[in-house]
């Protein structure tokens, strides 16, 4: 789960990190009671969307004092298309209001979990503001991974190798070790996956600042962080996955045309790659999960179909934990409940195949059923040309 920027910069004041002085409003009139609060002449308005790439896509903007309220009645309610948002972009509905500081040197600094290594990893770079990726392809030796063992905080020579990159003076030193230590801290204490600092400012006044920030969290964990739960938005999240978390399954949107229904995650991605080699693309990921009931069967087809791009429907499943009867009775149910108006192309294997393959062609729906994944994915392929 990710949150706003104004959120982890929240978290990351609480922990002991040098942050950016601002705070956030949630309608336009709120700027003339909360402007007080800062009092520099020159201010940055930043729109707050779950994605990067803002600033070069008018999110934003350095202003004056006295242009304040227009330049927020202007990015109110603006749609913004960044790299990460995918061209239908996203709505402002936050804007956050920070003092502007005189930018001398513009660095990197992220903390997350490496599965390939099981270790928490730090990543420091003198080559902050633009984009991190870009710098790891083309001067890879501007960028400085350090692996830290799990363990209760992370110590002086940790802290070391991580800043060894940076060349920072006495005091600067001293906010970037507590940085360090609220980074690391966070990760640990509040289940986050990642944390980025992009940039991390020195300013011309010598002083370091998280000028953004971007915090991502373990969703498997959220159960018991309540608090970072409490921050989620929904604006931010796509409805169908809202819908498909509400029913117990796992639904991610793709942009495809052939919508899945699968048991298991590895089964989810093995029928997504199979329709990728018969030259279409799938509409979605979607994993029903070991026991689907009639109920989220139908929530599954709801959903598939609620995506106008879908063209047609491949059923995958493998009766392990899941009897293929019952299953096929679900979908027999679900789909004389909903109106199905794509190809639907069905095959089960595993326990009661059989019986669930009788279910189908008994049914009288119009289903066409496949002996293998092969089969399947030709099947679906051929069926919406
Ligand atoms: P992102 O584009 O979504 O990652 O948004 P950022 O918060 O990283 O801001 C983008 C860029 O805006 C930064 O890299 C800075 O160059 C610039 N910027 C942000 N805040 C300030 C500020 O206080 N002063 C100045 N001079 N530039 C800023
Ligand atoms: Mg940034």
């Amino acid at each position: 789960m990710n949150i706003h920027e104004h959120q982890a910069k929240d978290l990351l004041k609480e922990f002991g990190a040098p942050v950016s002085n601002g705070f956030v409003i949630l309608n336009p009139e709120e700027i003339k009671e909360k402007i007080k609060f800062i009092n520099s002449k020159k201010l940055v308005i930043k729109a707050q969307i779950h994605a990067g790439g803002r600033g070069k896509a008018g999110g934003v903007k350095l202003v004056d004092r006295s242009e304040i309220q227009s330049e927020v009645d202007k990015m109110f309610g603006k749609i913004l298309v960044t790299h990460q948002t995918g061209p239908e972009g996203k709505q402002v509905k936050r804007i956050y209001i920070q003092e502007a500081y005189d930018i001398e040197k513009e660095l990197y600094l992220s903390c997350l979990i490496d599965r390939e290594s099981s270790k928490i990893v730090f990543i420091s770079s003198t080559e902050g503001g633009v984009d991190i990726e870009s710098v790891a392809k083309k001067t890879p030796e501007k960028i400085l991974t350090t692996k830290i063992d799990l363990k209760k905080s992370l110590d002086k020579f940790d802290k070391e190798k991580i800043l060894k990159i940076f060349s920072f003076s006495k005091n600067q030193r001293q906010d970037a070790e507590n940085l360090l230590d609220a980074l690391y801290n966070i990760l640990i204490q509040k289940d986050a996956s990642l944390i980025e600092i992009n940039p991390l400012v020195l300013t011309k006044q010598k002083k370091i600042i998280c000028l953004d920030a971007k915090m991502n969290f373990d969703e498997n964990a959220l159960f018991r962080r309540p608090d970072i739960f409490k921050l989620r938005d929904l604006n931010e999240e796509e409805p169908a996955e809202i819908e498909a978390s509400k029913n117990g399954l796992a639904y991610i949107k793709l942009n495809g045309s052939i919508g899945c229904m699968v048991n298991g995650a590895g089964l989810a991605m093995a029928t997504m790659d199979i329709i990728k080699l018969y030259g279409q693309e799938p509409a979605n990921f979607l994993d029903v999960g070991g026991g689907a009931t009639k109920e989220q069967v139908a929530a599954a087809f709801k959903l598939i179909l609620s995506d106008k791009k879908v063209k047609g429907i491949l059923i995958n499943i493998f009766g392990g934990i899941m009897r293929c009867d019952v299953l096929a009775n679900g979908v027999v149910e679900a789909a004389r409940e909903i109106n199905i108006n794509v190809p639907l192309v069905v095959r089960l294997a595993g326990t009661n195949f059989e019986k669930g393959k009788d279910i189908l062609d008994q049914s009288g729906l119009k289903i066409l059923s496949a002996s293998d994944l092969n089969d399947a994915a030709k099947k679906i392929v051929e069926a919406i040309k």
